[in-house]
């Protein structure tokens, strides 16, 4: 029997499922350091959100514990090589929620181009104009534009899948290795980052959080994009310079954004919650359909299980 620290907000089945392997689940809606130090003084195990920070002072305070299960597939909130200095496994959740935070990118693409947003709270609100050629809220075509899409992996690919089979979009993307794969099946083509910018009339981002992803997009970068560009942001908030987008879409140096992460979650440039023209923003939902957070749960305690078992992890990151 273990004892597993459960920093998660875990659906009930999910704790059922660990203590009816016969383990003990401390469950706690606080992650600091001091409401945790005396939970996990004997754990075995944590089960931990992205908003949780597991850091070297944290580990410290957890000396048996074998396996970290973030329920996320983006794991900067937790120091690796901290843990793996330690000989902890650290696991998260890929693929289980590949197609909903896809739905979730297009959703926002969708909404920013046909200005959705603004259409509800202009309808709701009694303005109905006549119809007319020119209507006030018209958008822009999504159907056959060109998406750009920047990290070609699990979510990059789902959504350039939309894109094509969907909408007849070509796909242009950018990410560290080729994937000749998606480039026979949807005719995606590689290109510089620069070209990417300069061609793509919807940018979409799938790159992980990393020093090197860390403002992506900044000043610079908005004014190689094209004025008619909308982009979208449904990966990680550091990935774009918030306060340079709010420029670039006062000044109109690009044409809108979809975005459902920001730089300093939960606080948003106050600027960027004035802009409402082509601009939908979300509180950081891509994964959130129940189907999805019940697999993530599930993905996180299978992890725990097979650590505590004495066998290797389903989705191990290290
Ligand atoms: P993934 O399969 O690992 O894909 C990430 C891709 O980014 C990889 O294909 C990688 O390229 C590429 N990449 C990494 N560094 C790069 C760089 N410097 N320049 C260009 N490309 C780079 O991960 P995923 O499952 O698609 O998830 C992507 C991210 O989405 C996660 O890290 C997470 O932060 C975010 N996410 C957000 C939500 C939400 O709720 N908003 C939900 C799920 C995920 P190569 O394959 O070429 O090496």
């Amino acid at each position: 029997m273990g004892i597993i620290v459960c920093t998660a907000d875990l659906f009930s089945e999910h704790v059922e499922r660990l203590a009816s392997a016969g383990h003990e689940v401390r469950r706690s809606n606080e992650a600091t350091l001091d409401s945790l130090k005396p939970l996990l003084a004997d754990a075995d195990a944590i089960i931990c959100l992205l908003t949780h920070t597991i850091n070297r002072q944290l580990l410290d305070a957890a000396p048996h514990v074998r396996v970290i299960a973030n329920v996320a597939v983006g794991y900067e909130n937790i120091d690796v090589p901290s843990a793996k200095e330690r000989g902890i496994i650290v696991t998260n959740t890929p693929d289980v929620l590949t197609e909903s935070t896809a739905d979730h990118t297009f959703a926002l693409l969708l909404a920013a181009a046909r200005r959705i947003p603004e259409a509800d709270a202009a309808t709701r609100n009694g303005e109905f104009p006549p119809w007319r050629l020119q209507q006030p809220l018209t958008g822009t075509d999504v159907h056959g534009k060109t998406l750009g899409i920047v990290g070609m992996g699990r979510i990059g690919a789902a959504v350039a899948r939309r894109g094509h089979h969907g909408f007849g979009m070509p796909i242009l993307y950018r990410s560290r290795t080729r994937k000749p794969d998606l480039e026979n099946e949807l005719g995606a083509q590689p290109v510089s980052f620069e070209d990417l910018l300069a061609e793509s009339d919807f940018v979409s981002v799938h790159v992980p959080s990393t020093s090197e992803t860390h403002h992506l997009f900044h000043a610079g970068t908005f004014a190689q994009m094209r004025p008619s560009a909308i982009l979208i942001n449904v990966a990680r908030g550091t990935i774009i310079d918030e306060a340079a987008l709010v420029q670039a879409l006062r000044n109109q140096t690009i044409a809108g954004a979809g975005l459902d992460v920001f730089e300093h979650e939960p606080r948003i440039h106050p600027e960027l919650l004035a802009l409402h023209d082509r601009v939908v923003l979300a509180p950081h939902l891509g994964s959130a359909t129940v189907e999805t957070r019940t697999a993530m749960g599930d993905m996180a305690v299978s992890n725990v299980l097979a650590v505590l078992e004495g066998n290797p992890p389903l989705t191990p990151v290290i």
